[in-house]
């Protein structure tokens, strides 16, 4: 088995073969945490998990990073919005980000970045950038020169007006040239800020990703992926602050970029207007359909996300759940069929994997004997491994209607809570934990947000 990966810089398939075969290296652009993810913002994390858990399988390790976003005039704009300092709004959401995660079945990554906590590695390549004459500083400002770099382009394949036109770029009277971009902004007094060579201020964006890239995985790193949006400039700004800073090394071997998702139906866009929110949809539909209808497109292809696309992942599910189900008395460990491997292998094709996975339930419901029903058992299960999928009990399965609309309910009352709180009204407050306490519902506050677990 050989995985193979279409490779964005080269724009071509090609074999994959990490630079030190005891440990391959991936890095993924993670949310910028001031706000609810929005389902698109879930696919990379959901595929490139799927990619994450083959190559630990095939390489026996693994270090992913996934960072997170946590200063950002987004930020800074919905802190100053309701009065209170950004690491309220960023903690928040960096916490229903990974909640979010976690019920779309997404394993972890390795390592988790903060930005603000790497302001000292952040600092010192953009000084390293200006000492080699890549940037300069300008009122307050260090923009990259975009000039300096040869390879400027090489990742996204623009021609220079192009790029102008498709990153709207400032323009600005510090700016040597339009498509310079900036490494580190002056803050005034009301904005987050660090001390630095240039004044208060804080980083620009790209250079984030560059600086914990390296600070945790390295100067060359296997695989950079995030979604096509992030291409350019984000990733094409990446390239080259990273190997202007790391004397022309390579900075990623491989590109990976998952298409978008488009919203059909003028209802179900018109509707709320959050309905493609995670928090909203599992509220609403199992999170393991949303998961597998997030897998039921090519990654690099385009998602059309509809209402439809998740009752049908819901009644295939079910056919899937129904199978284990009428195979509950089967004593089965779960393998990995060579057919799931190979579909992954290519490309990460998950569509050939979900039909491969139909076709062995298919042969499960058919099997009349003890050894072809164990052995279906364990190919179904692990099929459902690969891809993250068919992990549960079927009886919790079948009993989602119940305790997910409880959950969502549950949930509601916990942010009524905190509402409650914030507002200075501790009598509800203490009334909704006295509720939930009665009703065997246990809440924890932590730094992360409130968590609760059932007695
Ligand atoms: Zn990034």
């Amino acid at each position: 088995m050989s995985l193979r990966l279409f490779n964005s810089l080269t724009r071509r398939v090609e074999p994959f073969a990490p630079l030190d075969p005891a440990c391959p290296t991936l890095y993924v652009c993670g949310p910028t945490v001031y706000n609810y993810a929005h389902i698109g913002n879930a696919r990379g994390p959901v595929v490139f998990g799927v990619l994450a858990a083959l190559l630990r399988r095939r390489y026996g390790d693994l270090r992913y990073a996934r960072n997170i976003t946590d200063v950002d005039d987004k930020i800074n704009a919905a802190a100053r919005e309701r009065g209170v300092p950004i690491s309220e709004i960023t903690d928040r959401y960096a916490a229903a980000y990974r909640e979010d995660m976690a019920a779309l079945g997404v394993a972890a990554p390795d390592i988790e970045p903060a930005a603000t906590a790497h302001i000292g590695e952040i600092v010192a390549m953009i000084e390293r950038l200006v000492g080699s004459g890549h940037a300069y500083a300008a009122e307050g400002h260090v923009l990259f020169s975009v000039a300096s770099f040869e390879g400027y382009g090489k990742l996204s394949r623009r021609d220079p007006d192009e790029m102008l036109a498709g990153a709207r770029v400032e323009v600005a009277p510090y700016k040597r040239d339009a498509g310079d971009f900036v490494l580190w902004k002056p803050s005034t007094d009301d904005l987050p800020g660090w001390d630095s060579p240039w004044g208060r201020g804080r980083p620009g964006w790209h250079i984030e990703c560059s600086a914990m890239a390296a600070a945790h995985l390295g100067e060359t790193i296997d695989i950079h992926a995030g979604g096509i949006d992030l291409q350019f400039p984000h990733h094409e700004n990446e390239v080259a602050q990273s190997e202007c800073a790391h004397g022309g090394r390579t900075f990623a071997r491989f590109w990976l970029h998952n298409g978008m998702l488009t919203l059909t139906g003028a209802k179900m866009s018109k509707s709320a207007g959050n309905i493609e929110k995670v928090n909203d949809l599992r509220q609403r539909h199992p999170p393991e359909a949303l998961r597998y209808a997030l897998l039921s497109a090519h990654y690099r292809q385009p998602l059309d996300w509809s209402d439809n696309l998740i009752e049908q992942s819901v009644r295939t599910l079910d056919r899937l759940y129904g199978t284990l189900r009428d195979l509950a008395a089967v004593e089965a460990a779960p393998q990995i069929p060579a057919a799931i491997e190979a579909a992954l292998d290519d490309d990460l094709n998950t569509p050939q994997a979900l039909a491969e996975l139909a076709g062995i339930a298919a042969d499960a419901r058919k099997a009349d004997s003890d050894e072809l029903r164990k052995q279906s058992k364990s190919q179904l299960l692990g099929a459902g491994l690969a891809l993250g999928l068919l992990q549960q009990d079927p009886a919790a399965w079948f009993a989602r209607g119940a305790s997910g609309d409880d959950d969502a309910r549950i949930r509601g009352l916990i942010d009524e809570r905190a509402a409650a709180k914030k507002n200075r009204d501790f009598a509800r407050a203490d009334a909704i934990r006295e509720q939930l306490a009665a009703e065997g519902v246990l809440l924890e506050d932590t730094p992360q947000g409130v968590r609760w677990k059932r007695a």
